[in-house]
């Protein structure tokens, strides 16, 4: 039995509260939001990451901590190290945070990645050319603190105005026409250990995922090449968690678009649809416990519940779809829940998703 402590009480978080008390752990959690999603689930520090006698109060007894999202104060992660181990390493919070540090870490491990510039701009370099994404370096995440733009003109025009005014600095990017979003999902031990999830494909509209499908539409050749890059990260950072890699697939190559040092939407699947969770795999990996088989059992798929929630009785009655609610109130573009499925071929797989569009639509 472990003390784990979760800075985040998130869907994330409840999730890996969920997978972690058959194991026999116990759990608190660190979040300013009073009413989160896993705050039901254990104790609950409603304090500030930047408080530092919070951050005592929350390490008091605990034997790991670990993270549900980017975007913790690295400060916070390095003054809880102090008193309790941290995994992942702070370092990957580092590099996730902004993204021009990451690109920048990618090009550095030799993982290619969509041409990208620093940039606060209103001119957009010439090695990028138009169509260009321009994106905020911090805090963008769900398609938020991006923008495309066309041309100059549009540029000059104040496209960029609603998150220029959110944000001072800006990573300009080339648009990637891409064949399909991928991600895969990595955990490492803490001797060294290393699995990996098959590579999921991911559907989003307005930047937000809506549809993951781990079908075997994967050649063994781009998962190979998928797991080359995750471990050169997990190698270079001394890693200890799961990791996620968002790809874009463009001509049989990959190019990474972001990392995630945690648990990931894209791995919702894996609660029903592999041997180990992702969530368990994140806990038994944080607390130096052996890693749990990563193999799929059929053909999945996890449908996002965004803004609205479908009638519960209708999903229920779906024979084998699985609904996960996150105990959120509804509110447009927020995630609000999930549905899951295991099957034994794609064409029963498809069916199964037709029968949910007819109760929700929206995916
Ligand atoms: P991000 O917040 O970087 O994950 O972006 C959210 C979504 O926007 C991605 O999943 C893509 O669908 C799209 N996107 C982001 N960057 C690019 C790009 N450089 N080219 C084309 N689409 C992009």
């Amino acid at each position: 039995m472990m003390n784990i402590g979760i800075l985040g009480a998130g869907q994330l978080g409840r999730m890996l509260a969920l997978a972690g008390y058959p194991l026999g752990h116990r759990f608190r959690f660190l979040d300013p939001a009073s009413d989160s999603p896993a705050g039901l689930l254990a104790d609950h520090l409603a304090l500030d990451y930047s408080d530092t006698s919070a951050l005592e109060q929350f390490a008091n007894g605990l034997d790991v901590v670990t993270y549900e999202f980017e975007n913790v104060p690295v400060e916070a992660a390095r003054y809880l190290e102090k008193f309790v181990p941290v995994y992942p390493p702070p370092m990957a919070l580092e590099k996730a945070q902004d993204r021009f540090v990451e690109k920048s870490f990618f090009q550095e491990l030799g993982i290619p990645a969509p041409k990208f510039e620093s940039g606060l701009s209103n001119r957009i370099a010439d090695g990028i050319g138009f169509p260009a994404v321009l994106k905020t370096r911090r805090m963008g995440y769900d398609g938020k603190g991006q923008v495309v733009a066309h041309s100059q003109a549009e540029l000059e025009s104040g496209l960029l105005k609603p998150i220029a005014d959110k944000a001072d600095s800006f990573i300009l990017e080339e648009f990637v026409a891409f064949d399909r979003e991928l991600s895969i999902i990595a955990v490492r031990g803490k001797s060294g250990g290393t699995k990996f999830y098959p590579l999921i494909e991911n559907r989003h509209r307005d930047g937000i995922l809506r549809l993951s499908l781990v079908i075997g539409n994967i050649t063994a050749e781009l998962q190979k090449q998928a797991e080359e890059y995750a471990q050169r990260i997990l190698s270079a950072l001394d890693y200890v968690g799961v990791l996620t890699i968002e790809f874009f697939e463009k001509d049989g190559q990959l190019l990474a678009n972001e990392m995630a040092p945690r648990v990931h939407n894209s791995g919702h699947w894996t609660i029903e649809g592999a041997i180990t969770s992702q969530f368990e795999n994140q806990v038994r990996a944080v607390c130096d416990a052996p890693l749990g088989s990563t193999s799929p059992l059929g053909v999945c798929a996890m449908v996002n519940l965004v803004g609205t929630l479908p009638d519960e009785t209708s999903i229920l009655k779906i024979e084998g779809a699985h609904l996960h609610l996150y105990d959120k109130a509804p509110r447009p573009k927020r995630k609000l829940g999930h549905i899951t499925l295991v099957e034994k071929d794609v064409t029963t797989l498809n069916k199964k998703l037709d029968e949910i569009r007819k109760v929700y639509a929206e995916f």
